[in-house]
């Protein structure tokens, strides 16, 4: 069902019709046709309307917020914030695509031309795959710098945030960009099978889970087209003993209630030297304890319902598994009672090898606190997931920042803070969190051709 039901409430408040085989069909026509003369438009141009789209959304952030806590429960102070980082995605790539994809020479003599370079064009229409956790960032993730590079984009984006991702194409039309630019399709997952194969979609780009990455790269692969597949983590936060520890703590209940505990790139998995151990869980588990749990549009409020009764369920299973083999659990760990799927931010400790969440992300306020004896081991259990995607160390000792910069397996290590994404960083995982990277130039030039220019 493509609707919006609120997760404070549990209540349907709008339901939606999908796209018909004729919808679908036009949205493919219009892409491709639009493709071919929006590729000739010039960086100006696009840049222009760019930073119109990022004015719009900067001038309705307040009704956009509400929209997105309505959908998925997010606190409203963060859904605002997010649709304000939108805006600057915008402006990032209006402000520097043309740099990041200028020509670049080649050594001409030594290819014997007269000139050799690479040049970085469009390849077309690009399917994009979305999840509702960030309902409007994780799409201008893909859209800026798509749109940017001379792409035209189809949103098939999460279920549950149908009025979302409508905005989201409505915004972009206004900002100037040409009809077909980026379209919205509204579309459940046993549709995208069909539009991927189509040969008018030249590439695709999921955000999501393992298990619908795996199925869109077997099906992107099949047709020979390149993917980026953004996809889970359990993220890693090492604690040493020269770390500031209010501050480690601080960021900790950060890192791991941020969005009601539900980001690819929370951290999840907190890994303490046991000179601190003790300290560290007593202050971590006051200050989980400590946080508002409620109604997303109060002010007060810290952490609001799961998006979804099926995200509350899967996080209750995880936690229910690691205690019936002997977990231990410092605060939480029971769902809260009345309507609207709230779970309470949660600590567990004492967990092995055996247990799910050893392995398994748990995507709410659930963390699990680990103790390690050193470094060594401290990097043995943070690699001990398949996931790679973000990861944090906290640490004022220099060769223990090399250490773990060298040794963390993931795509991103931030060092004594909190993994976030900003355009100017490369965003993306080793392993199973996923392949390709967005964001920064690295990001925009995933969906281009790099051709290879001679001429003798
Ligand atoms: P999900 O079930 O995989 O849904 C994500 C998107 O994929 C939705 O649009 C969904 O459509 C679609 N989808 C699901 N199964 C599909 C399939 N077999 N074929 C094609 N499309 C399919 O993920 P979720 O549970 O909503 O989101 C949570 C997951 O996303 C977590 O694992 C989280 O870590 C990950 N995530 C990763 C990042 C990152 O940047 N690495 C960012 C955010 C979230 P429907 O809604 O219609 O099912």
């Amino acid at each position: 069902m493509i609707a919006t039901i609120n997760p404070a409430t549990g209540e349907t408040v709008k339901t939606f019709d999908p796209a018909s085989d004729d919808d679908i069909e036009k949205a493919l026509a219009l892409g491709a046709e639009t493709a071919r003369t929006y590729r000739s438009t010039t960086f100006a141009q696009r840049a222009q309307w760019m930073r119109a789209t990022a004015d719009l959304l900067e001038a309705e952030a307040d009704d956009v917020a509400a929209m997105m806590t309505l959908e998925m429960g997010k606190t409203l102070a963060s859904a605002k914030g997010e649709v304000l980082k939108c805006a600057k995605g915008f402006r990032y790539y209006a402000d520097n695509a043309e740099e990041m994809l200028a020509d670049e020479p080649a050594d001409s003599a030594a290819v014997d031309a007269s000139q050799a370079y690479a040049r970085y064009q469009p390849i077309g229409v690009v399917l994009a795959i979305m999840p509702w956790n960030f309902p409007l960032w994780q799409a201008v993730r893909f859209a800026a710098p798509a749109l940017m590079a001379g792409n035209v984009g189809l949103l098939k984006h999460a279920s549950n945030v149908p009025q979302s991702a409508l905005y989201l194409a409505d915004v972009i039309r206004r900002g100037g960009f040409p009809e077909g630019c980026f379209q919205t399709l509204l579309i459940g997952a046993g549709a995208v099978e069909s539009v991927l194969r189509d040969p008018r979609v030249a590439a695709a780009t999921l955000t999501g889970s393992e298990p619908a990455g795996r199925s869109v790269a077997a099906i992107a692969g099949d047709e020979v087209k390149h993917t980026v597949l953004e996809l889970g983590g359990s993220d890693p936060f090492v604690v040493m003993p020269s770390a500031d520890l209010d501050a480690a703590v601080s960021t900790a209940v950060t890192a791991r209630v941020q969005n009601n505990g539900q980001s690819c790139i929370a951290a999840k998995r907190f890994i303490v030297h046991t000179d601190v151990y003790d300290e560290f869980a007593a202050k971590f588990v006051d200050a989980m304890k400590a946080l508002t749990v409620g109604d997303p549009t109060d002010p007060d409020t810290d952490v609001g319902p799961l998006a979804t009764d099926q995200g509350r369920a899967d996080v209750e299973e995880l936690v229910a598994d690691a205690v019936e083999r002997g977990a231990e659990t410092l605060c939480g760990g029971t769902r809260l009672d009345g309507p609207g799927w709230y779970y309470p931010p949660t600590v567990i400790a004492g967990i092995t090898p055996e247990m799910r969440m050893y392995t398994e992300e748990v995507f709410g306020p659930v963390a699990g606190l680990y103790r390690a004896a050193d470094v060594d081991e401290a990097l043995d259990i943070a690699n001990a997931t398949d996931f790679g995607l973000g990861s944090n160390a906290w640490t004022t000792d220099a060769a223990e920042v090399d250490r773990f910069i060298a040794d963390l397996d993931a795509g991103q290590v931030f060092i004594n803070g909190m993994t976030v994404s900003y355009p100017e960083l490369p965003f993306g995982g080793t392993r199973r969190s996923g392949t390709g990277r967005e964001l920064a130039a690295h990001g925009i030039r995933e969906f281009c051709n790099v051709k290879t220019v001679w001429i003798g």
